[in-house]
């Protein structure tokens, strides 16, 4: 069998990260973002795992992965959908029980037309300007959803990830504002970011994705979140190379001194982002090797001079994990942890310890 680049998923982690987080907002339930096929972890392996922490209740984007997750969690658990059921993903909708979120009065309009007994849910922009009804229009959606079953309303931050951001208390004040005659109806605003910010952004139900697979924004004080996964490439090649030869396509990478280089099964093919070339690491036992050159499609070279000892065909170079932090090679790459983590394709075996 050939060597393939392989992520190593950390379920223990990932529950573990899913406990500090809820421990961040006691009085809140904790839920799980698990769209994007759990953020590129596997939605059945880590829906399963939280599933058996004792967590009930789960988001994702689509009806098709909330029936996919459905499968893997059984009947117990919510199921809600963040991009709402157009009107051919109502039979998907009743068979695995999801929980649609509506994103504006006139899907609510369709949907309560429709049925006034399956739970929905509606989301109302406090800011974002992306999905959900304006909060001028609140007063016309409780006219709407009167006698309906609506079951949760919930909000977006625009910025959690910037705790000093001005914007984060107003959307949490004019969402608590909204919500306050709401009694019997649950409320949700925290991502990762939010649960984050403090006690006051935790409402009914958090919504953390991304810190549970280890990335986003800096954790509180004291607060450790764990790698979800682990990212490794095999290591196809050793060669030493010369100053003045120059590594990959392009020569953009011209060497100034003897370097050992390796090559290594991974590259934009598996996801693993072009703008990397000449700025992420890999790490050899915990030695960083920064990439030399483009990342090419099925290809990274890397110079491994500082780790010769363990730069060996058949070794394993890490570009995501303990000793490579996702949010940094995110940022080498000029991207975020999200784009890193759901972008990685089919060719990356996963692994699940
Ligand atoms: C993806 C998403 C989340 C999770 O956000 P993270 O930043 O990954 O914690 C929460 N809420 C909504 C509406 C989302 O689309």
């Amino acid at each position: 069998m050939s060597l393939h680049p392989r992520a190593t998923i950390h379920l223990d982690n990932i529950v573990a990260n899913w406990r500090t987080i809820g421990a961040l907002t006691p009085a809140s339930e904790t839920g799980a973002v698990v769209k994007a096929n759990a953020y590129g972890h596997g939605v059945a392996q880590v829906a399963g795992a939280l599933h058996n922490a004792g967590c009930r209740t789960f988001f994702v984007a689509y009806v098709e992965e909330g029936a996919e997750l459905r499968e893997a969690v059984g009947p117990d658990a919510k199921i809600m959908v963040f991009n709402g059921a157009q009107e051919e993903d109502r039979t998907l909708v009743r068979d695995a029980q999801l929980v649609p979120v509506l994103n504006s009065l006139p899907a609510i309009d369709e949907w309560v037309s429709y049925n006034r007994t399956i739970p929905f849910a509606v989301h109302i922009d406090t800011g974002m300007n992306r999905l959900g009804v304006r909060p001028d229009d609140v007063a016309r959606m409780l006219d709407l959803t009167r006698g309906t079953a609506l079951t949760h309303v919930m909000s977006h931050l625009v910025d959690s990830d910037d705790p000093k951001c001005p914007l984060n208390t107003r959307q949490c004040y004019t969402f608590g504002d909204l919500i306050r005659p709401l009694t019997s109806i649950q409320s949700s605003l925290a991502n990762t970011g939010g649960c984050f910010l403090g006690q006051m952004y935790g409402f009914d139900v958090t919504r953390p994705g991304i810190g549970l697979y280890g990335g986003g924004p800096r954790p509180p004080e004291g607060v450790d979140i764990l790698p979800g996964m682990t990212l490794e490439a095999p290591i196809l090649t050793v060669q030493k190379a010369r100053p003045d030869e120059t590594v990959g396509y392009g020569a953009t990478c011209e060497l100034k001194q003897d370097t050992l280089l390796a090559t290594v099964a991974l590259g934009y093919g598996d996801g693993f982002p072009r703008s990397a070339g000449n700025q992420g690491v890999a790490t050899l036992g915990g030695i960083r090797c920064p990439i030399m050159g483009r990342v090419s499609m099925d290809l990274i070279t890397i110079d491994v001079s500082a780790a010769s000892d363990l730069a060996k065909p058949g070794g394993f170079a890490q570009f995501i994990g303990p000793d490579a932090p996702l949010e940094e090679q995110a940022k080498c790459a000029g991207t975020v942890g999200y784009e890193l983590v759901t972008g990685l394709g089919h060719r990356v075996r996963r692994l699940y310890d």
